[in-house]
């Protein structure tokens, strides 16, 4: 099979690398579920389909979260389902600069402030204020010395965020309302998910995220920082999640089983099904890269459309 995150070369000589950079970025919490697996095969399949690059990427920002082992048993378990992927693999956790200077750049804009909140006074306010349970702005207008222990938040605005996603259609928020003022940097000093997925998407050029419904929630926030930050809208793509017996998402929470690399052909073939693909039968044992090949030459995400769960 020809490499399909090979740079191209156009008729006048120019290599041109791919127009479609997709990506898969778990979190080393634990090994690959089903459910985890599901959404790196809806993102490899995607990439390769439109012949282009797939990236991996290690979210440990988290070392409170992060397992050790976690991480390389993520990778070669990945390789065993035969999800090869480009270049070499990124870790967040090499990459603070990157987060720092972006929050350098969003505070040269007035639009941090920090935040000396704590979780259980956020909860008790909002047990006595019912509504929707967005930050109360406490901190937004005070001017707090930096050198008590804070978090920082950036200001939202008053204004709605909109983007289509291909599967789940259009969405409208206006994230004040919606989420309010959100953190960008822990009181533990950890870079927040939000502003280090959007600093890393944008330095790995990737065009399109595909991953699971359970971030669609997430995406507004993550549209108004590269709107801050000067950085190119992405495409979306969120796919349904795999939910248990009692219709919860598969989750190291919810004792989730790692997949077993031992058994890929038969649990990419349940995978292709779970996606929607209709595999012939006859592929159930075949080898995985046989069935990938089917599987990039007939991927459609569209029989995906406007499903929020999928059982196991
Ligand atoms: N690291 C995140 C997770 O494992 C996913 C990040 C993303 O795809 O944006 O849930």
């Amino acid at each position: 099979m020809q490499d399909p995150g090979r740079n191209s070369r156009k008729a006048d000589g120019v290599i041109t690398p791919p127009d479609y950079i997709g990506r898969f970025a778990p979190s080393p919490t634990g090994p690959l579920h089903l459910g985890s697996l599901y959404a790196a095969l809806a993102s490899y399949l995607q990439a390769r389909s439109k012949k282009g690059k797939w990236l991996l990427r290690i979210d440990d920002l988290d070392s409170f979260r992060n397992v050790p082992g976690a991480s390389d048993s993520i990778l070669k378990t990945l390789e065993a389902y035969g999800l090869h992927w480009d270049h070499d693999v990124v870790y967040q956790s090499q990459q603070i600069e990157l987060y720092n200077s972006a929050l350098e750049q969003l505070h040269q804009q007035q639009l941090l402030f920090p935040c000396i909140c704590t979780r259980k006074g956020l909860i008790k306010y909002h047990q006595k204020n019912p509504g929707p349970a967005i930050y109360p702005g406490f901190c937004r207008n005070k001017s707090l010395s930096e050198n008590q222990p804070h978090a920082l938040r950036i200001k939202t605005e008053n204004s709605e965020i909109t983007f289509t996603d291909q599967l789940q259609g259009g969405v409208i928020e206006n994230l004040q309302q919606v989420h309010g003022d959100f953190i960008l940097k822990r009181k533990d000093q950890v870079i927040a998910y939000q502003l280090a997925v959007v600093v890393d998407d944008h330095t790995q050029r990737i065009t399109e995220v595909v991953r699971g419904i359970d971030l669609l929630d997430s995406t507004t926030r993550q549209i108004y920082l590269q709107q801050k930050l000067g950085f190119k809208q992405l495409h979306y793509l969120h796919i349904p999640v795999i939910v248990d017996k009692q219709g919860c998402k598969l989750s190291k929470q919810t004792f989730a089983a790692a997949v077993d690399p031992k058994s890929a052909s038969s649990t990419l073939h349940k995978l292709l099904i779970l996606l929607k693909q209709s595999p012939p039968d006859e592929l159930n044992k075949a080898p995985v890269a046989q069935q990938l090949d089917w599987a990039i030459e007939n991927w459609n995400p569209n029989p995906l459309k406007k499903i929020r769960a999928i059982s196991q």
